[in-house]
């Protein structure tokens, strides 16, 4: 399966959340015989896709939601400005690799910092910054 699918599969999975504070920590209350809000308590929930979620959650908080209990090698890829991602990857031993993954026809013979430079402008031009963002975490893992 492409990564692309795999995507849009994840986005479509449907989510429970709260609709208070959108926290999406929702435990069975047995004490009241319903899903509760580990976070703010309040019983009312919905559901919803991912994707949509986090739509309602950037308009409510003006900023995307950083999975922050989840994962911290996940978050702190995900909290680096692009100056420092750029900068991140530029210390990844496997660049190269990295890069010919995502654009396979990508020229070769450009050295490292031209390489990284044009290989950030079209992540972001392609608006690929999240989808590079999971391949370094996904790489950092692997390590
Ligand atoms: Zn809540």
């Amino acid at each position: 399966m492409s990564n692309e699918k795999k995507l849009k599969e994840y986005d479509l999975e449907p989510v429970v959340f709260c609709t208070k504070c959108y926290s999406l920590r929702i435990v069975y209350e047995p004490a009241i015989d319903a899903d509760c809000c580990e976070d703010c308590g309040c019983s009312d929930t919905a559901t919803t896709t991912i994707d949509n979620w986090e739509k309602l959650y950037e308009s409510r908080y003006g900023r995307k939601f950083v999975k922050k209990n989840v994962d911290p090698k996940k978050s702190m890829i995900f909290n680096l400005s692009i100056e420092e991602l750029k900068e991140y990857f530029y210390d990844q031993p496997s660049w190269r690799s990295l890069i010919m993954s995502f654009y396979p026809t990508f020229p070769g013979g450009l050295g490292k910092l031209d390489s990284i430079i044009l290989f950030f402008d079209k992540v972001i031009k392609d608006g690929r910054l999240d989808e590079l963002r999971e391949l370094l975490v996904k790489n950092l893992k692997e390590k």
